[in-house]
């Protein structure tokens, strides 16, 4: 995407978003990073595909390293991970999703999509849920959580990635997630298809209608899902088990034995 898109270009949407995020912090003469130091920052880590904070922070310590976070991210001062993570933490990511969609428009307009249409002109948009975050002892009022048959409980964080895929493509294009984390006014724990209902609602305008087919798990083949996906335009493949669609199975059964089942690959 570097190259196509022009890191340049992809660095002004990230700081133009991140210059909007408010400061959660209290004014102190003695605040040396700002939010987009730490921000940049930990957008390295990933960007340089560092397998830890860890080993971002030695190849921090090189030379090399500290140069590339200077001129290529445009971080003024280089904080540590911890200090990384105390300002980055209390930031609502929501800040950050219009760098999705600015990437998504301008591949779109660029023409890079085309490579990954299939089905008639149709994008391949899969709804995953990820865990990123688990354990049993430390937790938030953000964290979901699960109780065990012993009575322990774990507590997590997960989200939905959706990213565009297409047959004998390399690379995906990663859409903005929908994290799966208590919502206000629901006593109920949020879901992973509660989560994706709202990411299909935050995306009516975002995509042409009737271009985007969306891809599920079993979890999504449910008719409020389906019918939420029709009205907003998308088209679908979920997966459908024999366990939680009897009747279904048992048309299939019906049309298999006249002999007008059809088979698509
Ligand atoms: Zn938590």
């Amino acid at each position: 995407m570097v190259e196509i898109l022009g890191f340049t270009a992809l660095l002004g949407y990230l700081q133009a978003a991140v210059a909007k995020i408010q400061d959660p912090r209290k004014a102190s003469p003695n605040q040396k990073y700002s939010i987009k130091d730490a921000v940049l920052s930990a957008f390295g880590a990933f960007f340089m595909q560092c397998e830890s904070f860890l080993e971002y922070q030695r190849q921090l310590n090189s030379r090399k390293g500290r140069d590339n976070a200077q001129s290529l991210f445009k971080v003024s001062k280089i904080p540590t991970d911890n200090q990384i993570r105390n300002i980055i933490d209390p930031i609502n990511a929501v800040a950050l999703i219009e760098v999705f969609e600015q990437i998504y428009r301008k591949l779109k307009a660029k023409g890079y999509l085309k490579p990954f249409e299939v089905l008639g002109g149709q994008l391949l948009v899969t709804l995953d849920a990820s865990e990123y975050f688990s354990s049993q002892c430390i937790h938030c009022d953000q964290c979901s959580h699960r109780t065990h048959k012993n009575g322990t409980v774990t507590y997590f964080h997960n989200a939905i990635l959706p990213v565009i895929v297409a047959p004998g493509q390399e690379h995906v294009i990663s859409l903005d997630p929908e994290f799966i984390t208590p919502q206000d006014g629901y006593e109920k724990q949020d879901s992973e298809v509660a989560a994706a209902k709202r990411w299909m609602n935050r995306h009516i305008d975002l995509f042409d209608d009737g271009r985007v087919t969306l891809l599920g798990d079993d979890l999504y083949s449910r008719q409020p899902m389906c019918e939420l996906a029709i009205e907003q335009g998308f088209h679908y493949i979920f997966v459908c088990l024999p366990e939680s669609h009897t009747a279904l199975y048992n048309w299939l059964e019906f049309l298999n034995a006249n002999g007008s089942l059809r088979e698509i690959q």
